[in-house]
């Protein structure tokens, strides 16, 4: 008897399906399909994608979903991956003054606007005038400043927010009729501005600052400029992450400084704990990591560029996968050195300047609905029985030995978008795997920032095409100094530019100054930063006793695998240490692609043979 069978992979920016006619153990592979992934890998917005991609793959196999009997889809791993760029050098800002800190126990709860007025002077104040922020230094006791923001609202006197120097914030605010959020153990009180607008905020337990913390939150707050909202937008970045916060504007160049550190980043292992100064760079972080192995969790030093910047990652992926902020903890980060074009201040013509930086990108576990709900609306969808078939890295191993001249003990590197992902197989099944952050879209992110690019789509023309320099309207120079000649004018705004050659919309002008040599060593050193360091990395987590010189055979799979250079600059990293490494042929057509969803489909026929 023959039955049809389709496996589906749902990865993290790719859904990947494949069709094959199974009879008597024997199958017969007809046709394949992707799709962008849609929703957060694992959740049931997953079903529209897994659809197109089926949909393509049928279509190719000439079959319909009535003559389906049976859809596989992989056990998707719980975990994706976040990305965050932070300068490293200090910042200096002018034109306001925060304290965002951690107080054990601040009062009440959301947002105050106000203009900051002193505690001596509330008595004094008649209605009709600004909310105020008061100001309440220790001399004050809790009752005292209760009963007088009480007296002042009976008078028609708004109160919205109060910074405390003693420890009394949740003593006034179960005191007053309507609570008010309360900053307090502010030790500098006496250096708060005062008669200047300003913005106290309290978050909720387990809950961090959310309008103070944004940029467009203190434009609106503060009534900004785009001009304005830049030079804050550091003060945001340092209040991430921080539970209470006040931000006041002191206008007109009214200099109170305040320097934002790099910070330190706290790397907690299983075992051990290691304090790393992120202005050591990119190998100093790596080679910490490596000590603490297993990692178990990261942090990032309150009030700190670095801290800010972590806590916007765990804040994006709480977001994501609707988990409680303080549940996310980060399994493994990448980091790479990198710069970033800034404006100079106070430049005349638009200066810039290159400003050390590091990126980080983190792998975040999630607790997600099992994989099975993901079936079920599938198996709606669809109407085929859906049946969630092994584990993700098993499978990739499965089908990346459907590449010919192939066999274990081998390691398969799924080179992906987020992550990349090794595994490790002595017989069929994959013996050991690890998942490591950092993949394609970092490599898309280096090169954007890089050159100053902002669109992701150009950025991904860099990172995927070859360059070349048009010379003239009849000919190019190609990035290995051969030059082509063209019979027909090249169209005019490619002239004298520098174009990357796409495959699919031919050529695509970089509209940036870099010439193309500079350009070509930035995308080659992103993706060095990246792939090189990460097959090694994730290699040596899989290999027998942890050496790489262990493993003989490498299958790169995975989007990123068919790339122009990454493979060749992978195979360039493993050399040293005897490694074979290739890119992957799946079923000798497919390429690096589909080797998951092939996967599911040869241990299905395995099992079948063997039940
Ligand atoms: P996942 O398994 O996580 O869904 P993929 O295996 O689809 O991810 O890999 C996605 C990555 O592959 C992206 O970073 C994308 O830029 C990259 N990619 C896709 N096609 C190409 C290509 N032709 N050349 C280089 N990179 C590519
Ligand atoms: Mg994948």
């Amino acid at each position: 008897m023959m039955t049809l069978i389709v496996g589906v992979d749902i990865g993290n920016s790719t859904t990947e399906a494949c069709v094959a006619a199974v009879r008597e153990g024997e199958v017969a592979y007809l046709g394949s399909g992707l799709a962008a992934t849609t929703g957060v890998k694992g959740t049931v917005p997953n079903v529209t994608g897994a659809v197109r991609a089926i949909d393509r793959a049928l279509g190719r196999a000439g079959r319909t979903y009535a003559e389906v009997d049976t859809i596989l889809l992989n056990e998707a791993t719980p975990v994706i991956s976040g990305l965050a760029m932070e300068t490293i050098t200090e910042t200096i800002i002018t034109e306001s003054t925060m304290i965002g800190h951690n107080p054990q126990t601040p009062g009440g709860e959301g947002l105050g606007v106000g203009v900051t007025v002193a505690f001596e002077q509330l008595g004094t104040l008649h209605p009709g005038g600004d909310d105020l922020i008061c100001v309440i230094p220790a001399a004050v006791d809790f009752e005292e400043a209760a009963a007088a923001i009480e007296a002042a609202a009976q008078r028609g006197v708004t109160v919205s927010g109060a910074i405390v120097q003693r420890d009394d914030a949740r003593l006034i605010a179960n005191r007053l009729t309507t609570p008010i959020p309360i900053v307090d153990e502010v030790t500098h009180v006496e250096r708060v501005p005062l008669g200047m607008a300003a913005a106290v905020e309290v978050a909720a337990p387990g809950r961090s600052v959310r309008t103070l913390a944004n940029s467009y939150g203190l434009a609106t707050v503060f009534t900004l400029t785009p001009e304005e909202t830049r030079v804050v937008a550091p003060v945001a970045r340092a209040l991430m992450g921080t539970r209470s916060a006040v931000v006041v504007r002191t206008p007109g160049g009214d200099v109170t400084d305040r320097r934002i550190p790099a910070g330190t980043l706290e790397l907690h292992g299983e075992r051990a704990k290691k304090a790393v100064d992120v202005n050591g760079g990119a190998a100093e972080i790596m080679d910490a990591l490596k000590r603490v192995q297993p990692l178990a969790d990261v942090v990032g030093e309150t009030g700190s560029h670095v801290g800010g910047m972590l806590a916007g990652v765990r804040e994006t992926m709480a977001d994501l996968t609707g988990d409680e902020v303080a549940t996310i903890r980060i399994r493994d980060v990448l980091a790479a050195d990198t710069f970033v074009p800034r404006e100079v201040r106070g430049g005349l013509a638009g200066e810039f300047a290159l400003e050390n930086a590091v990126a980080l990108a983190a792998m975040v576990r999630t607790s997600r609905g099992p994989i099975e709900q993901v079936a079920r609306a599938l198996q709606e969808a669809a109407r085929v029985t859906v049946r969630v078939g092994g584990v993700e890295a098993e499978m990739a191993v499965r089908g990346a030995l459907t590449t010919p001249g192939t066999a274990t003990p081998v390691a398969v590197l799924d080179l992906g978008g987020g992550s990349t992902d090794a595994a490790f197989a002595l017989g069929d099944d994959a013996s050991a795997t690890y998942h490591a952050a950092g993949a394609g879209d970092l490599v898309t992110k280096l090169i954007g920032s890089e050159l100053g690019i902002d669109d992701r789509e150009l950025a991904e023309h860099v990172k995927t095409s070859p360059l070349a320099k048009v010379e003239s309207l009849f000919h190019i120079r190609l990035e290995d100094g051969t030059v082509q000649y063209f019979d027909k004018a090249l169209p005019a705004e490619t002239f004298a530019r520098v174009v990357a050659l796409t495959e699919q919309q031919g050529m695509v002008p970089i509209p940036v100054s870099h010439g193309l040599d500079r350009i070509r060593r930035v995308r080659r050193d992103a993706k060095r930063r990246v792939f090189a360091v990460n097959a090694l990395r994730a290699l040596r987590e899989v290999a027998p006793h942890g050496n790489v010189r262990g493993i003989d055979f490498v299958v790169l799979i995975g989007g990123s695998a068919l790339d122009f250079e990454i493979p060749e600059l992978v195979a360039e990293a493993l050399a040293d240490f005897g490694v074979v490494c290739g890119t992957g042929n799946v079923r000798a057509v497919e390429g690096p692609r589909n080797a998951v969803a092939t996967g599911l489909v040869e241990a299905y026929v395995r099992e079948e043979v063997l039940a």
